[in-house]
Formats: C-alpha cells, structure tokens, sequence
C-alpha cells in the first residue's frame, strides 16, 4: 500500500472500494478476519459515513470499546479507512472513498453541529500545501461546519410555529 498524502498527485494503490464483502477488503489488504475487525468494517461500510468512536460501540455493544478501538487503529494504518477529528475533538473513522484513485482522506469533510453527522465531500480535492522544509506532515484535514440539511430543516421548523406564536400574541396585543 502506498499514498502520499503530502503530494497533491498522490495515487492510492490500494483496495477499489465496490461492493466487495468485508472479508474481501480485509483479505486485499492483507489482514487476518478477525470477528471484531470484520463487525467494525461492517458497521461502517453501512453507514457510509464517518463514525466516531462512541458511535460504533453504540452499534456494536457486543464489543467492548479497546477491541473496537483497536480494530479501528489497524484498519486505519492498513489503509481501509481514514479519520477526521471533529471540533469536538473525536475522530470520526470512515472506509476509504470507492470509485477514486487519490489518496484516501485527501478531501474535505462537513461537520453538523447538531447532530454530529460528518460526510466525506470526496469530489473535491484538498489544495497542496507547502510546509516549512524539514516538517514532518502526519496528516491534513480540512473541516466545514454548520447544520445538515435536516437539522437546518428541522432548526427552520421548530422556529417556524413560535414565530406565529409570537404574531397572534402581537395582534391580540393590539387588540386589547
Ligand atoms: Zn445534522
Ligand atoms: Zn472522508
């Protein structure tokens, strides 16, 4: 497995992501299926999103949280998924984008502060940064934040009857 996150040219060499089983994913990359590794690459293939730590051991209670946790890290550093720290400081850990020969991760992610939902925004590429010669690059994020389309939904809704609340109390008001 190679990919330089650093280069904004880099190519992923590893597993296309289709509808391949887990045991498939974990055997192109070289892993042994264990249960916990295969019930944590499971639980976010169909979630199809990034999951925080929190969220996957709520999904897998059968699990205690160190072997989800160090599920989670090998995965990561074979190459399966890639994480993004929310503001809220959690990592939320995703499967590598399918269908796309970039790095895996190399992409922006929106945050819902409301609900906590994070989404890869995989068609868009992070730009190339320059770091001072001799820096060591562990990794990069870019985050945009707000309200999901629902949450903003349901914010607009929820709003929406007081504001007429608030009116009829103001006509009653001017009719007393
Ligand atoms: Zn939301
Ligand atoms: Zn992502």
């Amino acid at each position: 497995m190679q990919f330089d996150c650093i280069s904004s040219s880099c190519v992923y060499n590893g597993p296309v992501m289709d509808d391949s089983q887990t045991l498939g994913l974990l055997a192109a990359s070289g892993l042994r299926p264990t249960k916990s590794r295969e019930a944590v690459l499971g639980a976010l293939l169909a979630s199809g999103k990034p999951l925080s730590h929190p969220e996957l051991a709520s999904r897998l209670e059968t699990l205690d949280r160190v072997t989800i946790f160090r599920s989670l890290k090998t995965l990561r550093a074979s190459g399966l998924l890639h994480s993004v720290r929310g503001l809220d400081g959690l990592l939320r850990f995703v499967v590598n984008p399918s269908r796309n020969s970039r790095c895996p991760g190399s992409h922006p992610h929106f945050l819902c502060l409301s609900c906590g939902t994070m989404t890869c925004l995989e068609t868009q590429e992070l730009p190339k940064i320059e770091v001072p010669v001799g820096a060591e690059v562990r990794g990069k994020q870019f985050l945009v934040y707000g309200q999901c389309a629902s949450c903003a939904k349901a914010g607009a809704e929820a709003r929406a009857p007081r504001n007429r609340g608030a009116k009829n109390k103001a006509k009653k008001g001017n009719e007393l």
